[in-house]
């Protein structure tokens, strides 16, 4: 086995050990961003959060983390298999758009859906319209060793070639030899040696609105081909971390696998990830079965299948209640238990907020709380055990609450840290109350309190100008105030 040859791990235990001796301490981490825009649909939600959890928790260790995630831009016509066509140069031939128009259009909804999940951005989110000189690049060399074939203007990778020096399908453990076998006979005509080569680039037919010059034709870069080029424009020849959906195994990150090896001679990942699919009542989604749910309408519930409206951070916390490589079926059974579920989250975390220290307390094994949420994240982000050591924490905040069990300040603040760090940095779960984004709410509480702070002044002096008018202030901007004997409470308006 070479240095850098592939190995394969199903999944990341010892997280913490794992990242020093390839790139000091700086994790690259490449994942395949939507190929689909929609309008930001549920399928988005999964890869996305999965993958900000991964980036979160790296980054808790201590690691630096440079984050990639690209966007499919240059108008591949295999992406929409329901339409036939490519969804943004048909959306753009429809309505007379300019095709970046139409990208810039679904790329901010994209964006603002992932903003209200509170699904941090990457470091990097490069467009493959703007590599394309690159891609012709990578092509060229693939082309030199040997690995590749031009027809007709466009060039095609070959499989079978390479499946013969190197192997192909090593990541999906598909059996490439009977593919290769049973699809030599078919169709003549094409402009491929063998049906099982893929596109590294395209000559573009006359409808064909997106395409750029090259030495072979005008045309387009094939979508394996963008992953490839720009996982090492920003990572290197070779990083840590490849992620994406289930559905990408095979045959895109196969092909990357064969791009890298035929560029560089080696191989470009060290561990592949991939987060498992989502089913609505059981089913795939697709627009013909009428369950393609944007996330907008399930933060709305303005779609037919849906009962009622569902919170980002319930979408977020339903997401994570499962292992990122397990499937998850959304209902809204299954929705609205994960609803009362984080109520209850929600519910321990107010009241460890405002648990008062006892004089004379128990003992309470901090460590061990730890450790535990600890070694569940270590052993491949597994997220449920994550969730179950928070609610263990709520049951203690409870019985401190009802009196059965005494806590120190030094616990109680323990506690605090632990949920602070688990749930709101590294699960990204926002406590209820909270605006996404706004986890740590104590600056903002305190601002509050100094504005009224600054009332109470104003009435000391009895100048009721001002009094009245921060009184009236707040209110507008969605505050409740009220003047108690000794002092104030506000609380934000639902
Ligand atoms: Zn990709």
């Amino acid at each position: 086995m070479r240095e850098n040859d592939l190995v394969i791990y199903n999944s990341l235990s010892r997280v913490k050990q794992r990242f020093v001796p390839l790139t000091e301490g700086r994790v690259g981490m490449y994942v395949c961003g939507p190929t689909v825009y929609g309008d930001g649909h549920l399928g988005h939600a999964r890869p996305a959060i999965t993958f900000d959890v991964v980036a979160r928790y790296l980054r808790y260790l201590g690691y630096k983390v440079r984050y990639v995630r690209n966007i499919t831009d240059v108008g591949h016509l295999e992406h929409d298999a329901d339409e036939g066509e490519d969804k943004i140069a048909k959306k753009a031939r429809l309505e007379q758009l300019e095709p970046m128009e139409v990208v810039q259009h679904y790329l901010t909804r994209y964006h603002r859906a992932m903003d209200r999940l509170n699904v941090l951005p990457p470091d990097i989110e490069p467009h493959a319209s703007g590599h394309i000189i690159e891609q012709i690049e990578y092509v060229k060399k693939i082309l030199d060793a040997g690995y590749a074939y031009e027809s007709e203007g466009s060039v095609y990778f070959d499989v079978p070639k390479f499946n013969a020096e190197h192997g192909y399908g090593r990541l999906s453990g598909r059996n490439i030899d009977e593919l290769l076998s049973a699809t030599r006979e078919l169709d003549g005509q094409s402009e491929k040696r063998n049906a099982a080569d893929f596109a590294l680039w395209k000559k573009a037919s006359p409808e064909h609105i997106m395409h750029w010059p090259s030495p072979w034709s005008e045309g387009f870069p094939g979508w394996h081909l963008e992953c490839s080029t720009m996982s090492e424009k920003y990572l290197g020849r070779v990083f840590d971390i490849h992620g994406g959906g289930m559905d990408l195994k095979f045959p895109h990150h196969e092909c990357e696998i064969a791009q890298s090896v035929a560029h560089n001679g080696a191989d470009a990942v060290r561990y592949w990830m991939h987060n498992n699919m989502i089913t609505i009542n059981g089913q795939k989604m697709g627009k013909s079965l009428g369950n393609f749910i944007t996330l907008d309408e399930f933060f709305t519930g303005s779609h037919p299948l849906l009962a009622q409206a569902y919170s980002p951070m319930t979408i977020r916390f339903f997401i994570l209640q499962a292992h990122y490589r397990g499937t998850v079926d959304f209902s809204n059974e299954a929705l609205q238990a994960a609803e009362k579920a984080l109520g209850r989250l929600n519910d321990g975390y107010r009241r460890l907020q405002a648990l008062k220290p006892a004089a004379e307390a128990d003992a309470l094994d901090l460590k061990a709380i730890e450790a535990k949420l600890q070694e569940a994240m270590d052993d491949d982000f597994n997220t449920p055990l994550v969730i179950a050591g928070l609610f263990d924490i709520c049951s203690t905040v409870n019985k401190a609450n009802d009196g059965t069990l005494k806590l120190s300040a030094a616990d109680i603040e323990g506690l605090r840290r632990l949920v602070d760090t688990y749930m709101c940095d590294i699960l990204g779960i926002v406590p209820e109350g909270a605006a996404a984004g706004q986890a740590d709410m104590e600056p903002f509480e305190k601002a509050v309190d100094f504005v009224l702070e600054m009332r109470s002044q104003a009435k000391k002096n009895k100048d009721w100008a001002t009094s009245d008018l921060i009184r009236d202030r707040l209110a507008a901007i969605g505050f409740d105030v009220k003047d108690t004997k000794d002092g104030w409470e506000w609380s934000v308006k639902k």
